[in-house]
């Protein structure tokens, strides 16, 4: 492992996993910025992690630096917009240096997005997220969490050494995170075989060509060996890339990430704290995956039976629908228009249901070539600490289902979800998942 090629045109120049990296922290900081001064960011964590070694490179080489700007532990800091104001000031003119993970890296990478910085380096601390080179940054802003557009970092570095000591958790929300690509992928291939968005073969083939051998090993992972962990960040790595590529997020999630949303939306929370990102994208990854495995247990002669003359919603029922589940809650506006904005009617539905009759088979053979078999995928989770079970993010049966539901309103974006509420089947699919033993209940 050492540089990890990156495609051109992206924004990130320089990304690097390797042993004994920080060392390169300097002389990149000097050619990527030259003449400026850098500024750590950085929380008491991951100061001890890297920061302080970074800064002491740093003052080794000779770069100038400003005194880091360092969060406490606690209260838990949350990528929340309002510590963007003073984020800009510190790192304004300067070469900011994110010493982190997901929070610290949106934080900086915001910030001197606005601060018009040349970009941000980002020393990596844990193998936890696809979002280390994506464009973009999630963060709440007056209350609502929203997607922020913003430069991805000029440069990463990543050093085993630091990668390998981050709690294992987190390397194992990574993992979950990039296994969720695999029903990702699923639903890009429904989507796309439903005319609803075409697969762009060059942010596919980034993402997918590689996922499973990248996933192959959790033991190996386990046991803190440094295969498999690069293999974890390269794909993240990776995810991050092609999403910058492709300017849109359709190659690293589907409806599992959506479920993810949606328990936000509700603010989930597991004795007391929120579930980490991969650690709800795990439950929905195995949702999703049982829902697509049962779905196309159905030929298509009996999809077809089973659904042509079922009534699905007007747009006052779905209205309906959606008022009930978010009426009074500061998601309800937008989610009633992304949700009708993709309500089918009459012919229109109709024609829609003939299309998915017509592409069943090859739906549910591309489908079932990409997923990971459901008990697979659930013993990997389980070896790793993953949630493999409602409880295990602090939901139950009422709070799968109802984040599933509203999952399929919140996006404009074609899953699964869109499919079997179309064939007004959603709900039925659903009720059979939670019925044959995929979950404790
Ligand atoms: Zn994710």
């Amino acid at each position: 492992m050492g540089i990890i090629a990156i495609p051109e045109g992206l924004q990130t120049k320089l990304c690097v996993l390797g042993d004994n990296v920080l060392k390169d922290v300097p002389e990149n900081v000097k050619k990527l910025w030259p003449g400026k001064t850098a500024v750590i960011i950085a929380d008491e964590n991951t100061w001890k992690a890297a920061g302080e070694k970074v800064s002491q490179l740093l003052k080794d080489a000779g770069v100038p630096q400003d005194e880091p700007y360092i969060f406490p532990i606690e209260p838990a800091l949350h990528a929340d917009y309002c510590y963007i104001p003073k984020l800009r000031e510190i790192v304004k003119g300067k070469a900011p240096i994110a010493v982190g993970s997901g929070t610290i890296n949106d934080l900086t990478k915001l910030s001197s997005t606005e601060a018009e910085c040349d970009g941000y380096l980002c020393v990596a601390t844990a193998a936890s997220v696809d979002g280390y080179t994506s464009y973009g940054a999630a963060m709440v802003v007056n209350g609502f969490k929203k997607t922020v557009p913003c430069a991805a970092p000029l440069a990463i570095i990543a050093d085993n050494a630091v990668v390998s000591s981050a709690p294992f958790e987190m390397t194992a929300s990574g993992y979950a995170d990039l296994a969720a690509k695999i029903p990702g992928g699923a639903d890009w291939l429904i989507a796309d075989a439903l005319g609803e968005h075409p697969i762009d073969e060059r942010a596919w083939g980034m993402v997918q060509a590689n996922l499973k051998e990248w996933l192959s090993d959790p033991q190996s992972l386990k046991e803190g060996k440094s295969k498999p962990l690069a293999d974890l960040f390269q794909g993240l790595a990776a995810t991050g890339f092609s999403m910058q590529y492709y300017h849109d997020s359709r190659p690293a999630s589907g409806a599992e990430h959506l479920c993810s949303h949606a328990w936000e939306m509700y603010d989930l929370k597991k004795d007391g704290v929120n579930p980490s990102h991969g650690f709800k994208v795990a439950l929905g990854t195995l949702i999703i995956t049982a829902l697509m495995t049962e779905t196309f247990k159905i030929s298509a002669a009996d999809i077809r039976r089973l659904t042509e003359n079922r009534p699905g919603k007007t747009n006052a029922e779905r209205e309906a629908q959606i008022a009930g589940f978010l009426k009074g809650t500061q998601f309800y506006e937008d989610t009633l228009k992304i949700a009708l904005s993709k309500n089918l009617e009459g012919d229109k539905l109709a024609a829609r249901r003939q299309l998915i009759y017509e592409k069943w088979d090859i739906m549910r053979d591309r489908v079932m070539k990409q997923l990971i078999p459901f008990n697979e995928l659930r013993a990997r989770f389980e070896l790793l600490g993953c949630p493999v079970n409602p409880a295990d993010i602090g939901t139950d049966l009422a709070g799968c289902k109802r984040a599933a539901t509203v999952a399929g309103m919140i996006r404009k974006r074609y899953t699964c979800l869109d499919m079997l509420y179309e064939l007004d089947y959603l709900d039925t699919m659903l009720d059979t998942v939670f019925s044959k033993g995929y979950f404790q209940l």
